[in-house]
């Protein structure tokens, strides 16, 4: 392990520098166009980041000392109170200006906890600021190994160096974990793989605020991480786990897109059953991948969820590749 820590730290120099920003991008938005996305230079990845630099943080209150910080990268949750305050998701290290001006919005107590839901970037590049701020990290022990080393998402056509020790998680678990925080009772429970293979969720069960990491995208496709061991069929089961442990009450916030609610989980879910069900009906046909985005499976689907990240295409691509 110590050399592994010790490739991290060399890594950390040049790694980081992928991150900074060559700003520019013209049009800052939240949730810019996918062909713009995809367009910056690297790609996906450095078109997330190019947005998060643009991006205003927007805080939303959402029960009891809970808010959300929106516009970098994955959504992230905020318990704030005398234990000080807890984080779960980092987002991109480019937004350190507006997230800790957001922060210090909320309240006057110190950073002392992070939480990962997994590993991808746009949860976890802001770790190695946030942990000199003041915060311990937790997180899956999956996040931590995979963050330990360079690792080639092949979907965004991307290669991660190894994270810098501050970024790593020190406290790491392999089911569930339970941190009782400013008056919280907080349980973190581990995914079977879905997203990825690295997934957590984060319920705040005296607000009944649940945070469903990158197993759910509101309103739009989701990206699936087969090269982190995610797929197709685990996150049709995260869904379902997480249909079926809220109520009609449980704020939800989502990896990405607006905070939502139970209804439109369903929703979420029922999309990926369809689209799953199309795409396998067509492969178990024999069509070639490329027949079957030809034949247009997610058609019914693209106007409502087609318009952001992971396009209709590459949806097909993802779904096909675990049918
Ligand atoms: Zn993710």
């Amino acid at each position: 392990m110590n050399d592994l820590i010790k490739h991290a730290v060399c890594g950390a120099g040049i790694s980081r520098r992928r991150f900074v920003v060559a700003a520019s991008v013209a049009t800052a938005a939240v949730w810019l166009a996918p062909r713009r996305l995809w367009a910056a230079n690297g790609g996906i990845v450095q078109g997330i980041v190019d947005a998060a630099a643009l991006n205003k943080i927007t805080v939303q209150p959402l029960r009891g000392n809970i808010s959300a910080l929106l516009g970098s990268g994955g959504n992230i949750a905020v318990l704030t109170g005398p234990d000080g305050k807890l984080l779960i998701d980092a987002g991109i290290a480019v937004s350190q200006p507006g997230i800790t001006k957001a922060l210090a919005g909320l309240s006057d107590d110190p950073i002392r906890n992070l939480v990962n839901t997994h590993w991808h970037f746009d949860h976890t590049d802001g770790n190695n600021w946030l942990h000199h701020a003041g915060a311990s990290i937790t997180a899956h022990e999956n996040t931590r190994k995979r963050l330990l080393i360079r690792h080639r998402v092949e979907g965004w056509r991307f290669t991660f160096p190894a994270a810098p020790k501050g970024a790593l998680p020190t406290t790491i678990f392999k089911k569930s974990l339970v941190l009782d925080l400013n008056g919280e009772n907080i349980l973190l429970d581990y995914y079977e793989p879905a997203h990825t293979d690295s997934d957590i969720s984060v319920y705040f069960s005296n607000a009944d605020v649940l945070h469903v990491a990158d197993t759910w995208w509101n309103g739009v496709y989701p990206f699936i991480d087969y090269s982190s061991g995610g797929n197709i069929d685990g996150s049709i089961d995260a869904a379902n786990a997480n249909i079926a442990r809220v109520t009609d009450n449980t704020i939800i916030i989502p990896g990405h897109g607006p905070i939502g609610n139970k209804a439109q989980l369903i929703d979420f879910r029922d999309m990926l059953v369809a689209i799953r069900e199309k795409v396998s009906t067509l492969k178990e046909s024999g069509k070639s991948l490329e027949a079957t985005i030809a034949a247009k499976p997610t058609a019914d689907f693209d106007e409502r969820w087609g318009q952001w990240v992971t396009t209709p295409d590459a949806f097909t691509a993802l779904v096909y590749q675990g049918v």
